[in-house]
């Protein structure tokens, strides 16, 4: 047990000054506003709670350094996007758990303590399912139990390229499902969290451009009691491609079509 004391801290009450808080293990066992300081351990700054990091991509932290220099005229988001599907193109399961490990570790050092993972890579380099459809999200699951880092998993749902039911790039090989593949991942995702304390799973239709309407219906029926996680546009060009399709901008869309 560590019996640490900080000048200030921020609890559910607001500022409070002198506060002792008692760490076991990582976890803070008890706080203490305005505690003496004799047997506590002063440490300089101010003690905030953690934060939740409310949308995550982990396996994107080991592209950091390859898409962050400006590349020729017309670099774009698209072209981000190229440079991301490329390096994903190469990641096995055993990469996608030491980056996501490692990803936490860095967050948690940063004072995040818990995470959203928007999770839409599922499917092998070649694009064929694992055997265990939910590898992969078993594999972020892990690295959450493995850096103790509270952990809301969201398996994506990604039918399409584009609005309108566009077929998928080669690019996309790795996310594509179809409503019953979903509907596993989702199980299989609820079954890796099932022992972890801090975890729990939502569904995450991937953008407007990426689910067609009806699927979008079918898909948040499986959210049960989890949360809903939503791009609801990530570029200029998908609203303008949102209004082309439907005459709307997706918030409008969403807000008119979605359940409340
Ligand atoms: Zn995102």
């Amino acid at each position: 047990m560590r019996k640490l004391i900080f000048d200030h801290a921020l609890l559910p009450t607001g500022w409070e000054q002198n506060v002792g808080i008692e760490v076991a293990r990582g976890v803070i066992r008890a706080v203490h506003p305005r505690a003496a300081p004799d047997g506590f351990e002063r440490v300089a700054g101010v003690a905030l709670p953690g934060l939740p990091n409310l949308h995550s991509h982990t396996f994107q932290r080991g592209m950091a350094g390859l898409a962050e220099t400006r590349g020729p005229e017309g670099d774009s988001f698209w072209t981000w996007r190229q440079v991301m599907y490329r390096f994903l193109g190469n990641l096995t399961p055993d990469d996608v758990e030491a980056i996501a490990a490692f990803a936490m570790m860095e967050m948690l050092e940063g004072g995040f303590t818990a995470l959203a993972e928007f999770h839409y890579l599922h499917h092998d380099t070649d694009g064929r399912t694992y055997d265990d459809p939910a590898e992969l999200a078993t594999r972020v699951a892990a690295a959450a139990h493995e850096t103790g880092m509270g952990l809301t998993l969201l398996p994506v749902f990604y039918a399409q390229g584009g609005f309108a039911g566009a077929a998928p790039t080669e690019g996309q090989r790795r996310f594509i499902t179809d409503l019953q593949l979903y509907s596993k991942l989702v199980e299989g995702a609820r079954r890796a969290v099932a022992s972890m304390d801090d975890a729990v799973v939502g569904v995450a239709p991937h953008s407007l451009r990426a689910v067609g309407p009806r699927s979008l219906g079918e898909i948040l029926a499986l959210a049960e009691e989890g949360p809903i996680h939503i791009h609801v546009a990530e570029q200029v060009k998908e609203v303008e491609d949102c209004l082309a399709w439907s005459g709307q901008r997706p918030v409008a869309w969403l807000l008119d079509h979605a359940p409340g």
